[in-house]
Protein backbone atom coordinates (compact mmCIF):
# COMPACT_ATOMS: atom_id res chain seq x y z
CA UNK A 1 0.00 0.00 0.00
CA UNK A 2 0.92 3.68 -1.05
CA UNK A 3 2.14 5.73 2.13
CA UNK A 4 1.77 9.03 0.14
CA UNK A 5 -1.46 10.82 1.41
CA UNK A 6 -3.03 12.85 -1.11
CA UNK A 7 -4.93 16.09 -0.95
CA UNK A 8 -8.46 13.60 -1.32
CA UNK A 9 -7.21 11.17 1.71
CA UNK A 10 -6.01 14.04 3.57
CA UNK A 11 -9.45 15.55 3.74
CA UNK A 12 -11.09 12.28 4.79
CA UNK A 13 -8.57 11.96 7.34
CA UNK A 14 -9.52 15.73 8.89
CA UNK A 15 -13.36 14.40 8.51
CA UNK A 16 -12.85 11.77 10.44
CA UNK A 17 -10.66 13.70 12.80
CA UNK A 18 -7.61 11.84 12.47
CA UNK A 19 -3.73 12.86 11.69
CA UNK A 20 -1.58 11.00 9.07
CA UNK A 21 -0.40 7.76 9.78
CA UNK A 22 3.34 7.67 11.20
CA UNK A 23 5.75 7.47 7.99
CA UNK A 24 3.31 8.73 5.79
CA UNK A 25 4.72 11.52 3.35
CA UNK A 26 2.40 14.50 2.28
CA UNK A 27 1.79 16.22 -1.09
CA UNK A 28 1.74 19.65 -1.32
CA UNK A 29 -1.59 19.78 -1.46
CA UNK A 30 -2.66 17.45 1.61
CA UNK A 31 -0.11 19.42 3.19
CA UNK A 32 -2.17 22.90 2.66
CA UNK A 33 -5.42 20.69 3.35
CA UNK A 34 -3.58 19.95 7.10
CA UNK A 35 -2.03 23.96 7.47
CA UNK A 36 -5.43 25.24 6.29
CA UNK A 37 -7.68 23.73 9.19
CA UNK A 38 -5.59 25.19 11.65
CA UNK A 39 -3.47 21.53 12.27
CA UNK A 40 0.51 21.84 12.41
CA UNK A 41 2.47 22.78 8.97
CA UNK A 42 4.31 19.36 8.02
CA UNK A 43 7.02 20.95 6.92
CA UNK A 44 9.45 19.17 4.07
CA UNK A 45 8.52 16.80 0.89
CA UNK A 46 8.80 14.12 2.77
CA UNK A 47 7.90 14.91 6.70
CA UNK A 48 6.70 12.05 9.03
CA UNK A 49 3.82 12.93 11.05
CA UNK A 50 5.04 12.52 14.67
CA UNK A 51 8.36 13.56 14.02
CA UNK A 52 10.03 16.32 16.25
CA UNK A 53 8.77 19.68 15.51
CA UNK A 54 11.68 21.94 15.08
CA UNK A 55 11.78 25.07 17.01
CA UNK A 56 13.76 26.88 14.65
CA UNK A 57 12.38 29.26 12.05
CA UNK A 58 13.59 27.50 8.25
CA UNK A 59 12.43 28.12 5.03
CA UNK A 60 11.08 24.80 3.26
CA UNK A 61 13.41 23.24 0.73
CA UNK A 62 11.58 21.19 -2.13
CA UNK A 63 15.00 20.67 -4.24
CA UNK A 64 15.47 16.83 -5.44
CA UNK A 65 18.47 15.62 -4.72
CA UNK A 66 20.01 12.53 -5.72
CA UNK A 67 23.16 10.50 -5.10
CA UNK A 68 25.73 10.59 -8.50
CA UNK A 69 26.03 7.49 -10.32
CA UNK A 70 22.88 6.28 -8.62
CA UNK A 71 20.21 6.51 -11.57
CA UNK A 72 17.45 3.32 -12.20
CA UNK A 73 18.88 1.47 -14.86
CA UNK A 74 16.94 -1.76 -15.82
CA UNK A 75 12.92 -1.45 -16.93
CA UNK A 76 12.12 -2.98 -13.77
CA UNK A 77 14.15 -0.37 -11.30
CA UNK A 78 12.76 2.76 -13.69
CA UNK A 79 9.37 1.49 -12.95
CA UNK A 80 10.30 1.28 -9.18
CA UNK A 81 11.62 4.69 -8.96
CA UNK A 82 8.65 6.50 -11.34
CA UNK A 83 6.31 5.05 -8.91
CA UNK A 84 8.02 5.79 -6.00
CA UNK A 85 6.71 8.04 -3.03
CA UNK A 86 8.80 10.63 -3.70
CA UNK A 87 8.78 10.92 -7.41
CA UNK A 88 4.59 10.76 -6.71
CA UNK A 89 5.22 14.15 -5.20
CA UNK A 90 6.88 15.63 -7.71
CA UNK A 91 4.13 14.76 -10.11
CA UNK A 92 1.62 16.30 -7.96
CA UNK A 93 3.50 19.31 -8.09
CA UNK A 94 4.25 19.73 -11.65
CA UNK A 95 0.17 19.21 -11.49
CA UNK A 96 0.00 22.40 -9.59
CA UNK A 97 2.45 24.51 -11.28
CA UNK A 98 0.81 23.57 -14.23
CA UNK A 99 -2.66 24.43 -13.05
CA UNK A 100 -1.02 28.16 -12.26
CA UNK A 101 -0.11 28.57 -15.60
CA UNK A 102 -2.97 27.98 -17.09
CA UNK A 103 -5.23 29.63 -14.58
CA UNK A 104 -2.80 33.46 -14.91
CA UNK A 105 -3.47 32.80 -18.82
CA UNK A 106 0.52 31.74 -19.15
CA UNK A 107 -0.42 28.97 -21.50
CA UNK A 108 -3.46 28.41 -23.97
CA UNK A 109 -4.43 25.13 -25.58
CA UNK A 110 -1.68 22.75 -25.01
CA UNK A 111 1.33 25.12 -25.16
CA UNK A 112 4.01 25.03 -22.44
CA UNK A 113 5.79 22.33 -20.99
CA UNK A 114 7.38 21.98 -17.22
CA UNK A 115 10.84 19.37 -16.24
CA UNK A 116 11.99 18.20 -12.92
CA UNK A 117 15.58 16.44 -13.08
CA UNK A 118 15.69 13.65 -10.79
CA UNK A 119 18.85 11.67 -11.90
CA UNK A 120 22.46 12.30 -13.05
CA UNK A 121 20.28 11.39 -16.98
CA UNK A 122 16.41 11.42 -15.63
CA UNK A 123 13.88 13.83 -15.86
CA UNK A 124 10.49 14.34 -15.27
CA UNK A 125 8.11 15.74 -18.00
CA UNK A 126 4.72 16.89 -19.36
CA UNK A 127 3.21 14.76 -21.76
CA UNK A 128 2.54 16.21 -25.40
CA UNK A 129 -0.65 17.30 -25.95
CA UNK A 130 -2.50 18.44 -23.05
CA UNK A 131 -3.84 21.46 -21.22
CA UNK A 132 -1.40 22.13 -18.15
CA UNK A 133 -4.22 23.41 -16.31
CA UNK A 134 -5.74 19.74 -15.92
CA UNK A 135 -2.82 17.36 -15.48
CA UNK A 136 -2.74 14.11 -13.48
CA UNK A 137 0.17 12.39 -11.89
CA UNK A 138 -0.55 9.28 -13.84
CA UNK A 139 0.52 11.70 -16.87
CA UNK A 140 3.93 12.54 -16.00
CA UNK A 141 6.14 10.92 -18.41
CA UNK A 142 10.10 9.67 -17.07
CA UNK A 143 12.40 10.28 -19.83
CA UNK A 144 16.95 10.66 -20.11
CA UNK A 145 18.45 13.76 -21.08
CA UNK A 146 18.12 13.37 -24.31
CA UNK A 147 15.04 12.95 -24.53
CA UNK A 148 13.97 9.09 -25.21
CA UNK A 149 10.72 7.67 -22.44
CA UNK A 150 11.33 5.38 -20.12
CA UNK A 151 8.16 5.70 -18.30
CA UNK A 152 5.00 6.56 -18.47
CA UNK A 153 1.95 6.00 -20.20
CA UNK A 154 1.57 9.47 -22.56
CA UNK A 155 3.93 11.02 -25.38
CA UNK A 156 6.55 12.98 -23.87
CA UNK A 157 6.41 16.99 -24.96
CA UNK A 158 9.21 17.38 -27.72
CA UNK A 159 9.91 20.62 -26.28
CA UNK A 160 11.81 19.17 -22.82
CA UNK A 161 14.76 18.56 -24.97
CA UNK A 162 14.91 22.75 -24.98
CA UNK A 163 14.53 22.67 -21.19
CA UNK A 164 17.43 19.54 -21.08
CA UNK A 165 19.56 21.94 -23.27
CA UNK A 166 20.01 23.91 -20.21
CA UNK A 167 20.22 20.84 -17.72
CA UNK A 168 22.85 19.84 -19.31
CA UNK A 169 25.24 23.20 -19.39
CA UNK A 170 23.87 24.07 -15.86
CA UNK A 171 23.83 22.20 -13.00
CA UNK A 172 21.69 24.63 -10.53
CA UNK A 173 19.04 24.11 -13.38
CA UNK A 174 16.94 21.23 -11.45
CA UNK A 175 13.58 22.27 -12.88
CA UNK A 176 11.96 23.99 -16.14
CA UNK A 177 9.23 25.77 -17.21
CA UNK A 178 8.16 27.25 -20.43
CA UNK A 179 5.37 29.20 -21.53
CA UNK A 180 3.95 32.10 -23.56
CA UNK A 181 2.79 34.38 -20.94
CA UNK A 182 1.23 37.37 -23.40
CA UNK A 183 3.31 40.71 -21.34
CA UNK A 184 6.32 38.60 -22.16
CA UNK A 185 5.59 37.18 -25.28
CA UNK A 186 4.57 40.37 -26.40
CA UNK A 187 8.31 41.96 -25.89
CA UNK A 188 9.84 38.34 -27.83
CA UNK A 189 7.36 38.74 -30.85
CA UNK A 190 7.80 43.01 -31.28
CA UNK A 191 11.85 42.09 -30.73
CA UNK A 192 12.02 44.81 -27.80
CA UNK A 193 14.69 44.10 -25.28
CA UNK A 194 13.15 44.43 -21.67
CA UNK A 195 14.59 47.23 -20.20
CA UNK A 196 16.38 46.87 -16.78
CA UNK A 197 16.93 49.01 -13.72
CA UNK A 198 13.26 49.66 -12.89
CA UNK A 199 12.10 47.51 -10.33
CA UNK A 200 14.25 45.98 -7.34
CA UNK A 201 12.61 42.47 -7.03
CA UNK A 202 13.30 41.42 -11.05
CA UNK A 203 16.46 42.60 -10.36
CA UNK A 204 17.33 40.23 -7.39
CA UNK A 205 15.08 37.29 -8.71
CA UNK A 206 15.29 37.68 -12.23
CA UNK A 207 18.23 38.83 -12.77
CA UNK A 208 18.77 39.89 -16.37
CA UNK A 209 17.05 38.88 -18.46
CA UNK A 210 18.51 36.54 -21.39
CA UNK A 211 17.38 36.69 -25.48
CA UNK A 212 17.54 33.29 -27.76
CA UNK A 213 17.37 33.75 -31.44
CA UNK A 214 14.17 32.22 -33.16
CA UNK A 215 14.52 28.18 -33.41
CA UNK A 216 12.28 26.38 -34.69
CA UNK A 217 10.59 24.87 -31.67
CA UNK A 218 11.39 21.18 -30.90
CA UNK A 219 14.50 21.03 -33.02
CA UNK A 220 18.61 20.59 -31.62
CA UNK A 221 19.43 24.03 -32.94
CA UNK A 222 16.52 25.59 -30.46
CA UNK A 223 17.83 23.73 -27.72
CA UNK A 224 21.79 24.51 -28.55
CA UNK A 225 20.46 28.18 -28.67
CA UNK A 226 18.53 28.42 -25.55
CA UNK A 227 20.51 26.40 -23.36
CA UNK A 228 23.72 28.62 -24.27
CA UNK A 229 21.58 31.57 -23.48
CA UNK A 230 19.93 29.76 -20.18
CA UNK A 231 23.23 28.88 -18.72
CA UNK A 232 23.86 31.81 -17.62
CA UNK A 233 20.30 33.45 -17.46
CA UNK A 234 17.25 32.05 -14.87
CA UNK A 235 14.57 34.17 -17.47
CA UNK A 236 15.10 33.85 -21.01
CA UNK A 237 12.70 35.59 -23.78
CA UNK A 238 12.72 32.73 -26.72
CA UNK A 239 12.82 35.05 -29.84
CA UNK A 240 8.88 35.07 -31.73
CA UNK A 241 7.85 31.86 -29.49
CA UNK A 242 7.93 32.57 -25.19
CA UNK A 243 9.63 32.09 -22.54
CA UNK A 244 11.68 29.73 -20.42
CA UNK A 245 12.55 29.88 -17.01
CA UNK A 246 14.55 27.74 -14.36
CA UNK A 247 15.24 27.31 -10.62
CA UNK A 248 15.94 24.99 -7.87
CA UNK A 249 12.75 23.32 -8.21
CA UNK A 250 10.02 23.38 -9.92
CA UNK A 251 8.15 25.68 -8.03
CA UNK A 252 11.01 28.38 -7.57
CA UNK A 253 11.15 28.35 -11.33
CA UNK A 254 7.53 28.79 -11.94
CA UNK A 255 7.69 31.87 -9.39
CA UNK A 256 9.97 33.52 -12.37
CA UNK A 257 7.22 32.61 -14.64
CA UNK A 258 4.71 35.44 -12.81
CA UNK A 259 7.89 37.93 -12.14
CA UNK A 260 9.02 38.08 -15.90
CA UNK A 261 5.07 38.50 -17.33
CA UNK A 262 4.32 40.85 -14.55
CA UNK A 263 7.38 42.78 -14.67
CA UNK A 264 6.81 43.68 -18.47
CA UNK A 265 3.41 44.28 -17.99
CA UNK A 266 3.88 46.49 -15.30
CA UNK A 267 6.80 48.45 -17.72
CA UNK A 268 4.13 48.72 -20.25
CA UNK A 269 1.74 50.37 -18.11
CA UNK A 270 4.15 52.33 -16.70
CA UNK A 271 5.30 53.64 -20.23
CA UNK A 272 1.74 54.65 -21.46
CA UNK A 273 1.60 57.36 -18.48
CA UNK A 274 3.35 59.35 -20.65
CA UNK A 275 5.83 60.61 -17.22
CA UNK A 276 8.94 58.35 -18.73
CA UNK A 277 10.51 55.68 -17.19
CA UNK A 278 12.54 56.61 -13.75
CA UNK A 279 15.61 54.33 -13.94
CA UNK A 280 17.76 53.48 -10.32
CA UNK A 281 21.55 53.84 -10.80
CA UNK A 282 24.14 51.46 -11.90
CA UNK A 283 25.55 51.34 -8.42
CA UNK A 284 21.95 50.91 -6.69
CA UNK A 285 21.92 47.80 -9.51
CA UNK A 286 25.17 46.61 -8.13
CA UNK A 287 23.98 46.51 -4.74
CA UNK A 288 21.05 44.15 -5.76
CA UNK A 289 23.00 41.87 -8.31
CA UNK A 290 25.59 41.32 -5.68
CA UNK A 291 22.22 40.11 -3.09
CA UNK A 292 21.39 37.96 -5.97
CA UNK A 293 24.46 36.25 -6.36
CA UNK A 294 24.92 35.68 -2.19
CA UNK A 295 21.14 34.28 -2.67
CA UNK A 296 23.16 31.34 -4.70
CA UNK A 297 21.75 32.74 -8.73
CA UNK A 298 24.11 33.39 -11.06
CA UNK A 299 23.67 36.94 -13.27
CA UNK A 300 26.19 37.61 -15.97
CA UNK A 301 26.44 41.17 -14.94
CA UNK A 302 28.30 40.19 -11.81
CA UNK A 303 31.81 41.10 -13.20
CA UNK A 304 30.25 44.35 -15.21
CA UNK A 305 31.39 48.04 -14.29
CA UNK A 306 28.23 50.17 -12.63
CA UNK A 307 28.36 52.43 -15.42
CA UNK A 308 27.83 49.27 -17.69
CA UNK A 309 24.47 48.20 -15.38
CA UNK A 310 21.59 49.94 -16.75
CA UNK A 311 21.78 49.68 -20.14
CA UNK A 312 18.59 49.85 -22.10
CA UNK A 313 18.00 53.73 -21.78
CA UNK A 314 16.72 53.27 -25.77
CA UNK A 315 13.70 51.79 -24.66
CA UNK A 316 10.72 53.86 -26.01
CA UNK A 317 7.63 51.67 -25.29
CA UNK A 318 4.90 52.55 -28.10
CA UNK A 319 6.84 54.89 -30.26
CA UNK A 320 9.51 53.55 -31.75
CA UNK A 321 11.25 50.21 -31.34
CA UNK A 322 15.07 49.57 -31.13
CA UNK A 323 16.27 48.90 -34.72
CA UNK A 324 17.24 45.68 -34.06
CA UNK A 325 15.03 43.97 -36.80
CA UNK A 326 16.81 43.98 -40.26
CA UNK A 327 13.94 42.60 -41.85
CA UNK A 328 11.94 46.00 -40.82
CA UNK A 329 9.42 47.05 -43.90
CA UNK A 330 10.59 48.56 -46.78
CA UNK A 331 9.62 52.13 -47.22
CA UNK A 332 6.46 53.18 -49.14
CA UNK A 333 7.25 53.27 -52.63
CA UNK A 334 4.00 56.55 -52.82
CA UNK A 335 5.80 58.35 -50.14
CA UNK A 336 9.20 57.71 -51.67
CA UNK A 337 7.95 59.36 -55.27
CA UNK A 338 6.12 62.25 -53.01
CA UNK A 339 9.32 63.17 -51.15
CA UNK A 340 11.53 63.04 -54.47
CA UNK A 341 8.84 65.14 -56.33
CA UNK A 342 9.07 67.53 -53.59
CA UNK A 343 13.04 67.35 -53.03
CA UNK A 344 13.06 68.23 -56.86
CA UNK A 345 10.65 71.19 -56.63
CA UNK A 346 13.11 72.93 -54.00
CA UNK A 347 15.87 72.14 -55.81
CA UNK A 348 14.62 73.85 -58.99
CA UNK A 349 13.01 77.20 -56.87
CA UNK A 350 16.32 77.49 -55.15
CA UNK A 351 18.41 77.24 -58.79
CA UNK A 352 15.97 80.00 -60.04
CA UNK A 353 16.70 82.59 -57.74
ZN1 LIG B 1 6.17 26.90 -26.57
Amino acid sequence: MSNVITAREAEELLRKGEQPPAGAILTPSARDVFSGHGKPAFKGSATAAGAKKSTQPSVPDYEFRWKPGTDAKTPAELERFFNSPAIQVLKERICDMGRRLWQREYTDGNGGNITIRVGDNLALCTPTLICKGFMKPEDMCLVDLDGNQLAGTRLRTSEAKTHFGIMKRQPAAKACVHAHPPHATAFAIANVDIPSCLITEAEVFLGKIGVAKYQTPGTPANADEVGEVGKHHQAVLMQNHGVIVWGKDVEDAYWKMENIDSYCRTVWIAAGLGGGLHRFTGGQAKELINLRQKLGMPDPRAGLKECELCDSAEFRPGTTAPAQNQDSTPADPQIEAVVQQVTEQIMKALAAK
